[in-house]
């Protein structure tokens, strides 16, 4: 198949790109190489396009000659998103417009990437995917983010119920693998980093914060397992299966690595800001992917270990 991927050359985008040509598929990079790469991968079937979904003309010239598109362009990174609030918003609403319209026109499929930030702080444990958004005021720069992520999901699920549209869309909760830098300020590459140099792991509040990690390969894996065998018009957690408190993941990381680095505290506004606002558990139930046959592979040391390993290396 010819298949776009749009974000594409960002870390998850990469990685689903490798894995569609090593399936000898022919594929089409739409990227604006804000946080992504050009050379992140060299391949006679991957080509790029650089431009931003936000380009009508540009989404729809390409879509045009597409079999199936993967959408997965968003502005990431907790930091990017509280100072870049219009380009998060818009890449994400004009962007999947502009996705939407143009598959409908071509008739063809799309898999859209939201993420476990479009639950917000709803604490329930596990988050199921008919679980309420809970958001916080508009005001705050923290929601940006989930608001951005659950106003593509509206607009998937409007273009399902109004065009019959064959969208499917992936939550996709903390991933982390190789190939994902420190620049975005995603907690594990960070930690990694910083007990490799010897550094302080800094760890945001007072640590009793949650997240559930998944590799970035059980990650392609669950997008793929939604891509053959999900429901059109449904939404998946995408996830993985070990919840822990962020101060517990440092210390497992300085461990593991056997580094010498101390765990500091910051108090979250001091790290964002005054527009800061945090989330304090999200654990994906993870039955309607398994029902798709899924199982995730990796745990969180071999998660901690590929990081590592990957930085030791230089990255990609
Ligand atoms: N965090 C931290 N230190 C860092 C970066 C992040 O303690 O250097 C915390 C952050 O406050 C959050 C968790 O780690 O509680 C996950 O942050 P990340 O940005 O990776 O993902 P998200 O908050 O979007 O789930």
């Amino acid at each position: 198949m010819r298949i776009l991927v749009t974000g594409g050359a960002g870390f998850i985008g990469s990685h689903l790109a490798r894995r569609l040509v090593r399936e000898d598929h022919e594929v089409t990079i739409l990227d604006d190489f804000s946080s992504g790469r050009r050379d992140v991968i060299v391949h006679p079937s991957v080509s790029f396009v650089e431009g931003d979904v936000r380009d009508a003309e540009v989404v729809e010239r390409i879509v045009g000659d597409m079999d199936f598109v993967f959408h997965l362009a968003a502005v990431v990174g907790v930091r990017r998103t509280l100072r870049q609030p219009w380009d998060t918003i818009t890449t994400s609403t004009v962007g999947t417009v502009n996705v939407l319209r143009a598959v409908l026109r071509k008739g063809c499929g799309c898999v859209v990437a939201s993420s476990s930030s479009m639950y917000g702080k709803n604490v329930h444990v596990p988050l199921a995917e008919e679980d309420d958004v809970v958001l916080g005021n508009t005001h705050l720069g923290a929601w940006t983010y989930s608001y951005a992520k659950a106003a593509e999901e509206v607009l998937c699920r409007a273009a399902w119920q109004d065009f019959d549209q064959p969208v499917k869309v992936v939550r996709l909760f903390n991933v982390v693998g190789p190939g994902q830098g420190e620049h975005l300020g995603m907690v594990l590459p960070r930690f990694v980093g910083q007990a490799l140099r010897g550094e302080p792991l800094v760890v945001y509040g007072d640590g009793g914060q949650t997240r559930t990690f998944m590799d970035v390969e059980d990650a392609i894996e669950g997008i793929l397992h939604v891509w053959r065998q999900g429901d059109w018009g449904a939404a998946y957690n995408v996830g993985g299966t070990e919840e822990v408190r962020i101060v517990d993941l440092a210390h497992r990381v300085v461990a593991q690595l056997a580094s010498s680095s101390p765990v500091e505290m910051l108090p979250f506004q001091l790290a964002y800001g005054r527009d800061y606002e945090e989330t304090m558990r999200r654990k994906p139930d993870l039955r309607r992917l398994r029902a798709l046959g899924y199982r995730p592979r990796y745990t969180l040391d071999q998660m901690i270990r590929r990081l590592a390993d990957d930085q030791k290396e230089g990255g990609l």
